[in-house]
């Protein structure tokens, strides 16, 4: 009898409960995406904006918490529109890229950087992580639309339209001074030119109408790399009912990020997975599982409890399946959806 408390005792201590095996035995068969993260920023620029948390994000971490890819953006915060500033724009962005390149060169052993939807699904059968590029500003292009070249063969298939203020491209939604009322007509020429080159137009922080005008403008799905629902959290950087139902109808992506700035109004030290759930749910029920994924924002400000970096990324997944979603569902919800819209990106370019 003794014997057999123990054999009780031992298992409760040494064997994982069932949930947790389900989480990992799905994450064997679905690949994981997160759409957007600041890294790039603490690796080139290790003194610039000391006040945002980091160490959310590494390959290693990635490995702990089964995310399988990435996007690393090459942020540059907005300044003046002027020959000086773009130069220096590019100049950070160019930064940034080179930085990844060496990290994931330096780190080849856990990762390396992918290319296509196929590249980030080779990543995984050899074990390894997939960074993928990405721009935060299309600050950096100023005025010269040769330059969306000149990212894309730096590996950059995503870019973000604006950051927290107009620039040459379009109009942010945290400035109210409406510069281009949207889009600019070179903003125009961008989206044509990244369809053409098979680059992903990413509207988080846009405003509302650039966000609009962008749909309508790009002939592939378009992604909001990190954002939240406005009707949960009426603050500007997340997204009405009317952009999120306007992405979707072009098949592209709401991507929820994991930050208590875009999720809740409680303290910081309140807010965790339910409030993510609230928000995919959210989106869920207004325009499918095909249309929502996360965007965590680590090392820009991202970070809830529960989910404080990379390394838990998997206590998702595990608050997917209580919340009864289905291993399919969950599976586009953490990557599929991003690898077909991918795919449609690289199938449609020099198509146009
Ligand atoms: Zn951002």
């Amino acid at each position: 009898m003794k014997l057999f408390f123990l054999i009780c005792i031992l298992s409760q201590v040494f064997l994982p409960d069932s949930l947790d095996m389900r989480v990992e035995q799905l994450h064997d068969s679905i690949v994981s995406i997160d759409t957007h993260n600041d890294f790039a920023m603490l690796l080139a620029f290790p003194d610039l904006e000391p006040s945002v948390e980091k160490g959310q994000v590494s390959f290693e971490l990635m490995k702990e918490g089964r995310l399988d890819a990435a996007f690393y953006a090459a942020y540059q915060a907005q300044g003046p529109c002027t020959e000086k500033g773009h130069e220096n724009a590019k100049f950070l962005a160019d930064s940034m890229l080179l930085a990844l390149h060496r990290y994931a060169t330096e780190f080849k052993h856990l990762g390396g950087i992918a290319y296509t939807a196929q590249d980030v699904k080779d990543l995984k059968a050899q074990g390894r992580a997939a960074m993928l590029l990405s721009i935060e500003n299309a600050y950096c292009l100023g005025e010269d639309i040769s330059l969306v070249e000149h990212y894309y063969n730096l590996g950059v298939r995503m870019i973000g339209l604006t950051h927290n203020g107009d620039n040459c491209v379009a109009d942010a939604v945290t400035d109210t001074t409406e510069t281009h009322g949207g889009l600019s007509a070179f903003g125009y020429e961008v989206i044509a030119e990244m369809n053409r080159l098979g680059i992903i137009v990413d509207v988080s922080h846009a405003s509302r109408k650039a966000c609009l005008q962008a749909v309508e403008a790009s002939r592939t799905p378009i992604m909001a790399s990190h954002s939240g629902v406005y009707a949960l959290k009426p603050i500007p950087r997340n997204l009405t009912d009317k952009e999120i139902v306007a992405i979707a109808e072009k098949g592209g992506l709401i991507q929820i990020s994991i930050g208590r700035y875009f999720l809740s109004t409680l303290p910081r030290a309140q807010v965790g997975i339910p409030h993510l759930i609230e928000h995919i749910n959210y989106v869920v029920e207004l325009v499918g599982i095909d249309h929502v994924g996360i965007g965590s924002d680590f090392d820009g400000g991202g970070g809830i409890i529960g989910v404080a970096n990379m390394g838990e990324m998997k206590a998702i997944t595990r608050a997917l399946l209580e919340e009864g979603y289905s291993d399919r569902d969950i599976g586009k919800l953490w990557g599929g959806n991003v690898l077909r819209i991918m795919e449609i990106a690289r199938q449609q370019a020099g198509s146009f």
